[in-house]
């Protein structure tokens, strides 16, 4: 079992604080200005050092869902993101909120 999966086994079934750097949180944590490595263990050390360990866990799937459904690898949908006020990658995307929404990805995910 990968590192990721465990993370994600031990947070979402047991509870236990855990980070889940999948390909989406690696990508925010670079653009939120969290981290500038690639690696998911640099990642993941970097935010642990950021956030509550209370949060760890709480934070993956909030960014992971933000990634999935706003803020995409090629065109994040910055003028319809909730979180643009504290973005220091604000812009990356299109920050016209008509052209933007129509960017927004809807519907669950797995
Ligand atoms: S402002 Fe843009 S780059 Fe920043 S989180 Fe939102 S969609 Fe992503």
């Amino acid at each position: 079992m990968g590192r990721k999966t465990a993370n994600l086994v031990l947070g979402g079934a047991f509870g236990k604080p855990s980070i889940v750097v999948d390909t989406h949180f690696a990508r925010l944590a670079r653009r939120f200005g969290w981290t500038a490595h690639t690696d998911p263990d640099k990642i993941e050390h970097d935010v642990a050092a950021l956030l509550p360990q209370r949060e760890w866990t709480a934070a993956s799937y909030r960014v992971i869902w933000h990634g999935r459904r706003v803020c995409h690898a090629r065109r994040p949908a910055c003028g319809a993101c909730g979180v643009a006020r504290w973005c220091p990658s604000f812009g990356t995307g299109p920050t016209d909120e008509a052209i933007a929404r129509k960017l927004v990805k809807t519907g669950s995910f797995s």
